[in-house]
């Protein structure tokens, strides 16, 4: 019988990005605010349409936001690393990058009284020492890579990539990677972002951007008999008023072909038993 598997993901950043960036003024800070309110949009639809999510949730939102947090782990849904401060761990040395990864992981045992399962990056990109530091640090899956589509694989340790060389793989490792893409992020779609030297567009119409959402189920659907399709949005993002109406034809798309929601923790456990018995 086919099995079509949806993960639907929020990346809980509030302000987290922006000071990251250096965007500490009080506008860009109060944009990360907006997160409060979509989170509790968010919150009410999953339960309307009785659907699991996984927030991968910063330290810094853990602890600037407690309720919100609290809120999301009261409604069953799963908890993902996402660092504690926003930083990419490729601009980070070795030594910051475990500091921060100890500290986030910390927050979400004070918030959830469990290690946190999954792990997704910022900004999604990955140093040289993320997947060692996942594989040391116990965690089941990664999801920050983009090597796949509908079928999760294990990461590679070690993956290099030199001018005028061919690719040369790295190590496989145990760390299921639950693949992900920009096309199924709602932040470059949807957010106007501006500094001295880049200009980000964004402000797209929700319901064509969720046109292309259907259709990737609706390929996943006709190529395969199993697949887990995983969807990224931000809940400063999408919990804008006339994104969550698009979102919600959305779920209403989704449960009228037979998607199977699952948190990323169970969609990672299904596709390690099925994939790599
Ligand atoms: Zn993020």
């Amino acid at each position: 019988m086919p099995r079509h598997i949806v993960c639907l993901t929020f990346d809980f950043d509030t302000a987290s990005g922006f000071i990251a960036r250096g965007l500490t003024t009080p506008t860009p800070l109060s944009r990360g605010e907006f997160g409060r309110i979509g989170a509790r949009r968010i919150l009410e639809l999953l339960k309307r349409y009785d659907a699991p999510g996984t927030w991968f949730t910063p330290g810094f939102t853990i602890e600037s936001f407690p309720a919100e947090c609290e809120a999301i782990v009261a409604a069953g849904h799963e908890i993902g690393h996402h660092s504690w401060a926003h930083v990419p761990p490729a601009s980070q040395s070795r030594a910051e990058e475990e500091a921060d990864m100890a500290r986030a992981i910390e927050s979400i045992v004070k918030l959830t009284g469990a290690a946190p399962r999954g792990y997704r990056s910022p900004s999604w990109d990955l140093s040289d020492a993320t997947i060692e530091l996942l594989v040391a640090n116990g965690f089941d899956y990664d999801s920050s890579l983009m090597g796949a589509d509908y079928e999760p694989y294990k990461a590679r340790n070690g993956d290099r990539g030199k001018v005028g060389e061919p690719f040369h793989f790295g190590r496989e490792t145990d760390l299921m990677e639950m693949p992900i893409s920009w096309t199924m992020d709602d932040h470059p779609h949807f957010e106007f972002y501006r500094t001295p030297d880049f200009l980000m567009p964004g402000l797209q119409s929700p319901r064509a951007v969720m046109e292309s959402w259907k259709d990737e189920f609706t390929y996943m659907k006709k190529i395969t008999d199993w697949g887990i399709l995983t969807y990224t949005m931000h809940p400063y993002v999408i919990g804008r008023g006339y994104r969550m109406l698009a979102f919600e034809g959305l779920m209403d798309f989704l449960g009228s072909e037979g998607a199977v929601f699952l948190t990323m923790a169970d969609a990672a456990r299904e596709a390690r038993a099925r994939l790599f018995p």
